[in-house]
């Protein structure tokens, strides 16, 4: 990535634990947050989901985190790592239900000058979702579904805190309004490309491009069908048009950018230990879950919605630290 791909701002900084937790801004946030997951929890309960408790380390974790370090541990002699996604894991549960998801918390070592960026944090949480048999199509309709439930609830119940954040809520009403826009990442790049920014169509949005988007709607919307190579191994390959995937993201407006990522799944064996070996890794790594994919796992689509960037962008924030109650900067030592 170039330097300007993470565009250094100056941000406040976390102050210190006591400050923080005794703030009333950072009671605000968290009680708007404390809304996100009681909603999200009530409307995927209502869909029929079944909510598990995430797993926390594995012998391996989602390669798909680019640019960011996996935390080894030590399991008994063996070397386990610190969940960066519970992607695989995700797969695996639909062997017990077809709908789950989980509040999980992840580890990623993110690259030192993502710390001012105001949206990287070293740990983070996300809302993440898998339906088996679904299509990209129908997980969308999930996550428009999930993040406008969300939104309708915390403008009713949290309207004082909102207001005292400084959030006016008419900046809800597009959302609530109507369905989210949706186009290609091939349209992304071309609307760059209008926007006078250099955009190849096979590559990765880069953040600095991501939020002049993002600060030209007024409701979130869909990215879909990125170029292969952008993602994990996961994301299913698009049959029809080889080198794109069946994914998408979830770009929130007025500049906050991403909240959140999703694909159809790859489940046949073949094309996944096809797609290891094409990121240069070794199928090996991968033991128990080959295993269960050899045996047969359902086909899925799903996402993760990044818990603190939702959070900051319905308490409309500064920095994504403000929504966690130990925030950990990276590169940043902090408790
Ligand atoms: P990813 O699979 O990398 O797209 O991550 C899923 C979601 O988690 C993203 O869409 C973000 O909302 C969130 N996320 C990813 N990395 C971070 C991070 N370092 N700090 C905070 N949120 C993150
Ligand atoms: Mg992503």
């Amino acid at each position: 990535m170039t330097q300007t791909a993470y565009e250094p701002r100056t941000v406040p900084l976390p102050p210190d634990p006591r400050a923080h937790l005794t703030s009333p801004v950072t009671r605000s946030v968290l009680l708007v947050q404390n809304e996100i997951t009681a909603a999200a929890r009530e409307y995927l309960a209502g869909e029929g989901f079944v909510e598990l408790l995430p797993p926390i380390i594995g012998p391996v974790t989602d390669p798909g985190a680019r640019g960011a370090k996996q935390v080894d541990i030590d399991y008994y002699g063996h070397k386990y790592k610190l969940m960066t996604s519970a992607i695989l894991y995700k797969q695996a549960s639909l062997l017990a239900f077809d709908k789950i998801f989980y509040i999980a918390p992840n580890v990623r070592l993110e690259p030192l000058e993502t710390a001012s960026t105001a949206r990287h944090l070293a740990e983070f949480h996300q809302i993440d979702v898998e339906v088996a048999h679904a299509s990209r199509e129908e997980i969308l309709d999930v996550a428009q579904g999930l993040v406008s439930h969300i939104v309708r609830r915390v403008a009713a119940q949290r309207s004082a805190e909102l207001s005292f954040l400084g959030r006016d809520p008419r900046a809800f009403q597009p959302l609530l309004d109507g369905p989210f826009g949706r186009m290609t990442h091939h349209q992304a790049a071309a609307d760059l490309d209008a926007l006078g920014h250099e955009q190849s169509p096979d590559a990765e949005i880069d953040w600095v491009a991501e939020r002049l988007l993002s600060a030209q709607h007024e409701r979130p919307f869909f990215i879909t069908d990125y170029p292969k190579g952008s993602r994990g191994f996961y994301d299913k390959e698009n049959p029809d048009r080889p080198g794109t995937l069946r994914n998408f993201d979830l770009i929130a407006p007025e500049g906050y950018g991403e909240l959140c990522s999703g694909s159809e799944r790859e489940s046949d064996y073949r094309q996944i230990v096809a797609r290891i070996r094409e990121t240069g890794e070794n199928p090996q790594k991968y033991g128990w879950y080959l295993d269960l994919v050899r045996a047969g796992i359902k086909s899925s689509a799903g996402f993760g919605i990044g818990l603190e960037r939702l959070t900051r962008y319905v308490a409309g924030l500064e920095a994504v630290w403000q929504a966690n109650a130990y925030p950990k900067l990276p590169g940043v030592v902090s408790p």
